[in-house]
């Protein structure tokens, strides 16, 4: 019962490919960016410390950014995985179904909700197959 229809199966499966190919979208030109902005910078005058501290806390922040953008497509490559296994929609702990309305709110939900309640409590949350927030 409750068990996903083919139809809301490719709908999730299409949105992750959609997600999918804009995350790697994000992060190349992300990595270009942050190449051209090197180049830049070896290019102008030798700067003093300080500007260059901050040349490195940008960096930081786009690295920051960047590995947001690598986890979650990492998060839809393994949902593209339990697809092709056909466990996708299970939960990985439990193996119980996971709901409709979470896949559709969290399309690379690993885990039933208690599962994910209990997992983040364990491991502090973040990581380690956190849901990644839907694309809009
Ligand atoms: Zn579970």
């Amino acid at each position: 019962m409750g068990e996903m229809t083919e139809e809301q199966r490719a709908t999730i499966w299409e949105r992750l490919r959609v997600r999918h190919s804009e995350l790697l979208q994000m992060i190349r030109a992300g990595t270009a960016d942050a190449s051209r902005d090197n180049m830049q910078r070896m290019g102008g005058e030798v700067g003093d410390p300080g500007d260059e501290s901050i040349a490195l806390q940008l960096a930081d922040l786009n690295l920051a950014e960047m590995e947001n953008e690598l986890r979650e497509a990492r998060a839809i490559e393994r949902a593209f995985g339990r697809f092709k296994e056909r466990s996708y929609g299970y939960c990985s702990e439990c193996g119980g179904e996971i709901p409709y309305a979470r896949l559709d709110a969290y399309p690379t939900a690993e885990r039933c909700t208690p599962c994910q309640t209990r997992h983040e409590r364990v491991y502090g949350g973040r990581d380690g197959g956190r849901d990644t927030t839907p694309s809009v």
